[in-house]
């Protein structure tokens, strides 16, 4: 067997380090001297060692992959990366928990994030879902209050299921969300064990120039599993990091996880009569309208060599779309792809996307230049634009935005346009009556109620059991009970 010789420790300069335990010192006994740089290094470094948590999704895991075409979808979009049966692409997937913070439970009740980068070879494209299809909330502008709202209160630092009932009985949209978050999807067994969805509606085009509103769904090969509200609440308490630990340890053994990526297609001009606004995050689109087909496989094989590099650095953001796909005009995702690159401009820096795990496989030739931290550079070339000496030029043929018709009107601040059956406790009651199982039923009231019934105020479970009236009578009549309240007529 061969020596296993340590190498000697260095400091960052890579100067051979003095001592790994004692401080340069005046005599055994007497003050620690300034000029020891390599403690003093030390102990600069370690103050700095953390970059910001996210402020949402700041506790998760992940892993790298591939992705692999099994469809030929060239009819629906141009996108390199789904140009060919068979052609893999390197992805790197990234797991979370939304309100919890760095250090939180891995199974509480909570969504959980579902953010995919795909290393295409035109550039990065990231989609950056949940493990839900649908949202609490339509429009940017209440994303803000929703997660004040979820995470702790401003006096006490706690955080409060009161604060979650009143902001979400306020704002009946969101009230399919809140079903699923509510029903045992909430606190799902594994990361391997759930669904992923682009939630979105998204948009495709094909080299013709025919256009496809799409929705993604990722469906797990593990199977949809789920923990029970005492299930989750005892692993909580025995190993916070279940679900980064079982992930971790299932690639590490080789028993790499799998999705099948469908999508729903929607022909263009469907969206304006559809019988509700097709671009409403709150809602799903019926797979008798729209049949998933299968486009691929996602698989993740591989596990990061440091958590800090790989996961805690990785930037993602719904802004990151490689031609042949494109956005939609949902509020929500508009909204996001301002709010994506800036957080990680606060997060790690300007030149984030210069990180091997940001990095896209393919030559960056942008005018940005510069800021701290800039690795890599473009040398002399000229950093105007146009310019005559040789810099890179646009080419619209090839990244064409993948646009739609926007009637006129007047600026202002409007309520979602409105479609003939657009209404926020439709889907959440068909998902009730009509896909859950009797135990499915009575876990959700069970879980609604424990929720409910923590610390929430009067005035606001009178709310509570209106909102879940809504949604199925005979599911607000069992929260009612359960709350020792009465139902209104
Ligand atoms: P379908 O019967 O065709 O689809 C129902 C879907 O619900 C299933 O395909 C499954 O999707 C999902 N599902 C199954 N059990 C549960 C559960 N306990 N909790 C949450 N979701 C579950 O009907 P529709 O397409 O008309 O949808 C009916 C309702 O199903 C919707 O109102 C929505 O609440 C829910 N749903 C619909 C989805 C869609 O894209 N159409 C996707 C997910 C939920 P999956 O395998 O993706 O989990």
């Amino acid at each position: 067997m061969a020596e296993v010789t340590d190498p000697a420790t260095t400091n960052d300069s890579g100067v051979p380090a003095p001592s790994d335990e004692y401080s340069l010192t005046v005599g055994a006994g007497g003050p620690t001297v300034l000029h020891d740089h390599y403690l003093v290094q030390k102990i600069q470094h370690f103050n700095r060692e953390r970059v910001p948590e996210r402020v949402v999704h700041a506790k998760g895991g992940g892993a790298h992959g591939f992705f692999e075409v099994t469809t030929d979808v060239t009819g629906l979009t141009k996108a390199s990366f789904l140009a060919k049966v068979g052609k893999r692409t390197p992805i790197f997937a990234r797991f979370s928990t939304v309100a919890g913070e760095q250090g939180y439970a891995d199974t509480v009740r909570d969504p959980r994030g579902f953010a995919l980068k795909f290393y295409t070879d035109q550039g990065n494209f990231d989609l950056v879902g949940n493990n839900t299809p649908v949202f609490f909330v339509r429009d940017a502008s209440k994303f803000q209050d929703f997660i004040h709202s979820q995470k702790r209160m401003p006096d006490t630092g706690l955080r409060s299921n009161d604060m979650q009932w009143d902001f979400w009985t306020l704002s009946p949209e969101s009230a399919h969300q809140v079903t699923i978050l509510m029903s045992d999807r909430g606190t799902p067994r594994t990361w391997r064990n759930m669904n992923g969805y682009g939630s979105h509606t998204f948009s495709w085009v094909n080299a013709g120039g025919e256009r496809f509103w799409i929705k993604y769904h990722f469906k797990t090969a593990q199977g949809i599993e789920n923990l029970t509200s005492s299930e989750a609440k005892a692993i909580a308490a025995e190993d916070p990091d279940f679900h980064r630990r079982d992930l971790f340890e299932h690639i590490a053994r080789g028993e790499a996880p799998e999705w099948r990526l469908e999508v729903q297609v929607m022909p263009f001009a469907d969206a304006e009569s559809y019988h509700f606004n097709p671009f409403d995050l709150t809602k799903v689109w019926p797979h008798r309208d729209y049949p998933a087909i299968e486009v691929g496989r996602m698989v993740l094989d591989r596990n990061p060599e440091n958590f800090f590099a790989e996961v805690e650095q990785a930037g993602f953001s719904p802004a990151n779309l490689v031609p042949g796909t494109g956005l939609s005009p949902d509020r929500m995702l508009m909204g996001r792809i301002f709010s994506y690159h800036d957080t990680h401009l606060h997060r790690i820096g300007p030149n984030y996307e210069q990180l091997p795990i940001n990095a896209p496989k393919v030559q960056v030739h942008s005018y940005n230049k510069d800021a701290p931290m800039a690795y890599h550079h473009a040398g002399k070339q000229p950093v105007y634009a146009p310019n005559s000496y040789g810099g890179p030029r646009a080419d619209p043929e090839l990244a064409a935005d993948l646009g739609w018709h926007v009637p006129g009107g007047d600026l202002g601040r409007y309520a979602q346009e409105l479609h003939a059956e657009d209404d926020d406790f439709g889907q959440a009651g068909t998902l009730v009556r009509d896909v859950m199982s009797g135990a499915d039923r009575e876990h959700l009231a069970n879980n609604i109620v424990e929720h409910a019934g923590d610390h929430v105020s009067d005035a606001v479970l009178d709310r509570v059991i209106a909102y879940w009236t809504q949604v199925d009578r005979a599911l607000g009549h069992r929260v009612a009970v359960g709350l020792g309240k009465s139902q209104p007529t």
